[in-house]
């Protein structure tokens, strides 16, 4: 793959993809197909692998961008505080249903009737009548009493349970910081090689965001992933903090009820979408792929949903991880995006839930290049944007063509691949309004998103480069 070979690679979609990579996916020639793809974003997981497969991993997106002359997103995602149990005499044991176990502090390999809970916050913050759901909620334990050093549980749904299995405790606000040690080397290290956004696991207050943001420094997004209880009762709190959010099924669906779930996601998309922040929902959307080659009905629709929802990103776990069919889980995603974002409904719903501008005149602007673009059915709103923030107002206003993102700044061009609709391109500074329309109307051209002659918008901000200066709107032909 080269430039010569992909002159305007683009898709042929709005909402983009986010593959996680691992073992399965990760020398140069399989992330190259993934992002042929449909690939968008790639996910490093930092609850797996070292720094230095990490590190290669970053060295080979950045190879294979310079390659296809395209940017691509990095999601580094830090584990954050997982709970865990200890470790089993033997490895594993059965947990019998309406027997009682303990929960302690003592590190010697656990049995049947007890185990190492190495989480003294657990132990002092947890209150009779508390359940505990262990892997991922296939176990279920009531808290009975509670000691300095133990709590004895009555085992409400009983199973086999083996080393380090997670630990979830939806009724309880822990007193943990969202950022552990290791995540504080984890950040470190992905601020220091470019990661473009942080995934932040587990957060349950604001100020677990407010500590990563400063730690950031503005040299990466936070992607705040939504898997606790506590955090959706923050949430407005949580968002205004964030540059981007997740729906973390994964862990939100063993702390809430399956039925919770579906409203969940909604509501956060919804909330995200007012704000203008990008949106990823995640977790199990082909998950029947990672060993299979095709999905199942359900998980297509659940796609499907996503996109209608207006979700910015859908994101593909252990499917593109470690799964067997990576290529055809990213092919297959791509397919039913585009399938639904072709259909007169998804415009109709889209439409119907487009939140209204807000009081500045960057929305008045964005609202304004969409209302002309729909009027004169032009084939692209180009915006000018230093620190991406025009790209994502005209985003979220969801207009019907493609935005192009036109920036002088690389990490823009990247932070862009998370977001809504934007072809983002890296151009250097316009000085003049005349400049400006005529570089927008020659890259559209070039890009193959209008032919010579055919109409585009442009949105800009005067004084150029300098951000939330978006006042300029202009209709312009490709060329
Ligand atoms: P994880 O986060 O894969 O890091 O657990 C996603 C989720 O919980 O859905
Ligand atoms: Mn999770």
């Amino acid at each position: 793959m080269s430039p010569q070979t992909h002159p305007h690679l683009r898709r042929h979609r709005r909402t983009k993809i986010i593959a996680t990579i691992g073992p399965a996916s990760s020398t140069p020639e399989i992330l190259a197909r993934l992002f042929q793809a449909g690939a968008d974003v790639f996910r490093l997981n930092f609850s797996h692998g070292t720094h230095e497969d990490h590190a290669a991993r970053i060295h080979a997106i950045r190879a294979l961008e310079e390659e296809c002359g395209r940017p691509i997103g990095i999601l580094a995602d830090v584990q954050g505080p997982k709970l865990r149990v200890g470790r089993f005499g033997g490895g594993r044991v059965h947990l019998q249903t309406g027997q009682e176990f303990r929960l302690d502090l003592n590190p010697t390999p656990g049995n049947s009737r007890r185990v190492e809970l190495p989480h003294p916050e657990i132990i002092e913050a947890a209150q009779i009548g508390a359940m505990l759901l262990l892997d991922d909620g296939k176990l279920r334990l009531r808290v009975t009493h509670k000691r300095d050093d133990h709590l004895e549980t009555e085992i409400v749904v009983g199973g086999p349970l083996s080393d380090r299995k997670g630990v979830n405790v939806p009724d309880i606000v822990l007193p943990i910081p969202a950022l552990t040690a290791k995540d504080r080397a984890d950040l470190a290290f992905a601020l220091d090689h470019g990661a473009d956004c942080i995934g932040l696991s587990f957060v349950q207050r604001p100020e677990d965001v407010e500590e990563a943001r400063a730690i950031a420094n503005g040299r990466a997004w936070i992607m705040t992933k939504l898997e606790k209880p506590q955090a959706l009762d923050n949430l407005d709190a949580i968002l205004a903090l964030s540059d981007a959010v997740m729906v973390a099924r994964g862990d939100l669906g063993v702390e809430l009820p399956p039925e919770e779930v579906p409203l969940a996601q909604k509501r956060i998309v919804r909330a995200a979408r007012a704000l203008g922040r990008p949106v990823v929902v995640a977790t199990q959307m082909l998950e029947s792929m990672i060993n299979a080659p095709a999905p199942t009905r359900a998980e297509a629709s659940d796609v499907a949903t996503a996109v209608f929802e207006g979700a910015d990103a859908v994101m593909l776990s252990a499917e593109t991880a470690a799964g067997q069919y990576p290529f055809e889980a990213v092919n297959i995603m791509d397919r039913i995006v585009a399938r639904v974002e072709r259909d007169p409904g998804w415009r109709a719903t889209t439409e119907a839930e487009r939140p209204a501008p807000e009081h500045s005149s960057a929305d008045a602007i964005a609202a304004a290049a969409r209302g002309v673009a729909h009027t004169i059915e032009a084939k692209a709103i180009a915006a000018f944007t230093s620190s991406g923030s025009t790209a994502l107002r005209v985003a979220r206003e969801r207009p019907d063509c493609p935005v192009i993102g036109l920036t002088p700044d690389v990490t823009t061009a990247r932070r862009l691949a998370f977001t809504w609709g934007v072809h983002a391109l890296i151009t250097p500074l316009t000085h003049s309004m005349t400049e400006t329309v005529a570089r927008a109307a020659r890259l559209v051209q070039q890009e193959g998103f209008a032919q010579a002659g055919e109409e585009i918008v442009v949105v800009a901000g005067v004084p150029f480069g300098k951000p939330g200066t978006t006042n300029a709107l202009r209709v312009a032909s490709a060329k």
